[in-house]
């Protein structure tokens, strides 16, 4: 204790001498942002329930409900989210994206227009580059079906729509009929997914009374239960516009801490990203688990490699399907009787839950968009493109034994302290290994074969927080066709 204590005081010293060079800084220490801490305390399980209670009151929000009633259906809820954030701060700016979406499907019956709920934190220093914190506000009732048949992953989604429901929520015998009749069923969906709107509005208001180097955009989508309509838009539109996402946290069925069979666990919480390898989605997955853990030490955070639950989907999706670094957290404790019924209310599912896991994603949010941008570890591009291959990272065999790693900074330099290297064994899912090297832009790992590890490296800004790390990722081996002699 003594000893930490001292070392603490001299980092500090050498911090405000700024007398040594970078690469002899003692290590990090992991420490936790004291201003991340004071935002996390301000997550408020009272305003979230007023949320939940206020969303709950719209009797539906599914997507093509009656618009036109202004306290009842989707078009009273939308314009109550957009009002509602208007007033958290005269620094967000709050506005409905409107896509105007044809009639397809068994689900989209008609002509709709579709309203996503768009809150944006402009950045201080890197305003291009965002982290999106959302969820969908919309609902569904799917009406009176054959219970639970243990349908297969799939089965679910024959109506036409990824967004489907639970094992046993079954669309495949509905009619386009039968979803025109339900669109005015009594559709709550309090933690489908009024729990992760809640998250992404409580952040907005908290999130909002400081400022943050990096853009943050708090979106709720609509048409999720329609086949993540709004929210493949959204990410199509961001592709097009070259948007710098750096980050996507959605937050889908985030309210239950009691499975429906009864198992329980207020304590963890589930992040999917994809099944690739130190895909970007996976290092994301990586870092939220880090620095969740960090911050709300009582929390497990499941990181999932797998895109979602089984046969199921969500609003990352289309996200990572446009490139971006995107993950789903989710109860791993659902209630599948509850799901797209009018029984997923306010009275079944936990408040508490919802805002621990609102904590999770804030405290991961503030640290992305108050910590540099992640390394490069690419190559400049040669002037003037040229070759269809994708580049390789810059790592080598130095001498032919050692580990040589090479990065460039990707932000504002003055901002970045220094850079760590991380090491993992290809098995392992998380980084094992952390070597802090300082300023620089090269390290050599002596002795270490570059042939049966992964390696990575991440920058730690002068405020102690830290990127996502860049894994240094090869790309597959191209197939060849091999000419034979006839
Ligand atoms: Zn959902």
């Amino acid at each position: 204790m003594k000893w930490s204590r001292r070392l603490a005081a001299i980092t500090l010293a050498i911090g405000v001498t700024g007398g040594l060079t970078s690469g002899f800084s003692p290590a990090e220490d992991k420490g936790v942002n004291p201003k991340i801490q004071e935002m996390m305390g301000q997550v408020s399980e009272v305003r979230i329930k007023a949320i939940l209670e206020k969303m709950e009151s719209f009797g539906t929000r599914n997507t093509m409900s009656n618009a036109d009633d202004p306290v009842h259906g989707v078009g009273a809820a939308r314009t109550w989210i957009l009002n509602e954030m208007t007033g958290y701060s005269p620094k967000l700016q709050v506005r409905f994206e409107k896509f105007r979406v044809k009639k397809q499907g068994q689900r989209i019956f008609k002509d709709v227009d579709l309203y996503n709920v768009v809150a944006i934190l402009p950045g201080k220093k890197m305003p291009e580059t965002v982290v999106v914190v959302s969820a969908h506000y919309d609902s569904l009732n799917l009406g009176t079906r054959p219970a639970a048949a243990p349908a297969g992953p799939g089965t679910e989604t024959a109506g036409g729509a990824v967004g489907a429901g639970a094992p046993g929520n079954t669309t495949a015998n509905m009619t386009l009929a039968d979803f025109e009749k339900n669109a005015e069923l009594p559709a709550p969906g309090v933690c489908d997914d009024a729990s992760g709107t809640a998250a992404v509005m409580e952040l907005a208001r908290v999130m909002s009374q400081y400022e943050f180097d990096k853009t943050v955009a708090f979106i709720v989508f609509a048409g999720e239960e329609q086949g993540l309509i709004g929210s493949s838009l959204q990410a199509v539109k961001a592709k097009k516009e070259n948007q710098a996402i750096e980050a996507v946290l959605n937050n889908d069925i985030i309210g239950t801490d009691v499975a429906g069979n009864g198992r329980m666990g207020n304590g963890s919480v589930s992040v999917y990203s994809d099944e690739t390898m130190d895909s970007v989605s996976q290092q994301l997955s990586r870092y939220v688990r880090e620095i969740g853990e960090r911050y709300l030490p009582s929390m497990k955070i499941n990181t999932v490699f797998m895109g979602d639950r089984l046969g199921r989907g969500g609003d990352h999706t289309p996200f990572q399907w446009e490139g971006f670094a995107a993950v789903r957290v989710s109860t791993p404790n659902e209630i599948y009787a509850n799901q797209h019924r009018a029984t997923d209310t306010l009275a079944n599912m936990s408040v508490p839950y919802t805002a621990k896991v609102a904590k999770v994603n804030l405290v991961a949010a503030a640290s992305l968009a108050l910590g540099p941008k992640p390394p490069i570890v690419l190559p400049e591009p040669r002037a003037g493109g040229g070759g269809g291959r994708r580049p390789m990272p810059m790592i080598a065999r130095g001498g032919g034994y050692d580990a040589v790693l090479r990065w460039r900074a990707a932000g504002v330099e003055d901002d970045i302290k220094g850079y760590a290297i991380v090491m993992r064994a290809t098995t392992s899912p998380y980084w094992e290994q952390e070597i802090y090297v300082g300023k620089v832009t090269t390290y050599t790992l002596k002795d270490v074969s570059i042939d049966d590890a992964k390696f990575g490296v991440k920058a730690i800004g002068n405020n102690g927080v830290e990127s996502l790390v860049t894994s240094y990722a090869y790309p597959p081996r191209q197939k060849v066709e091999i000419e034979t002699v006839q």
